[in-house]
């Protein structure tokens, strides 16, 4: 293996350089190799990352669409618990360890550890994460009312 700056190799070493691993990436799912250029970073692991969401195989789809699907359930998750609950007349959790565990679970389900978890956050407010079929990630607050009668 050679080393230095892997932009700057003379033509004739162009045949080289096209099978450089400084240029390329490998879809971790696929293993096909597409060119992800030398500015993307040195480690393999970045480029092989960025050439697995330049990838337009199912598994890289379904991953990155994961990713996706994370970041948007994160956000659902402050609007629906966090400081933002507020802007939406929702009472917000004041929580912040509560919020932490929520933002875990999304990240365990878009890695596929987990399909779905419910948990209790008070005595009143239950939280929803569960994966869809079509691999949308749904977050749910509800709130219960208990209403007690003495006869
Ligand atoms: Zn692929």
């Amino acid at each position: 293996m050679s080393s230095g700056n892997l932009c700057e190799v003379s033509t004739h070493t162009r045949e080289i350089m096209m099978n450089n691993k400084g240029t390329t990436g490998t879809c971790n799912y696929c293993n096909q190799s597409r060119m992800v250029g030398c500015d993307i970073g040195d480690s393999t692991e970045e480029r092989n990352e960025t050439a697995t969401l330049d990838c337009d195989c199912p598994e890289a789809q379904k991953n990155n669409k994961a990713q996706e699907q994370a970041e948007i359930a994160a956000r659902r998750i402050d609007e629906l618990f966090g400081a933002e609950a507020a802007e939406k007349g929702i009472a917000p959790l004041n929580n912040e360890s509560g919020i932490q565990i929520l933002k875990s679970i999304v990240m365990a389900i878009s890695d596929y550890d987990m399909e779905s978890a419910t948990i209790q956050l008070t005595k009143r407010c239950k939280a929803k994460i569960a994966i869809t079929k079509k691999g949308e990630i749904k977050v749910t607050r509800t709130e219960t009312m208990q209403y007690e009668s003495t006869e």
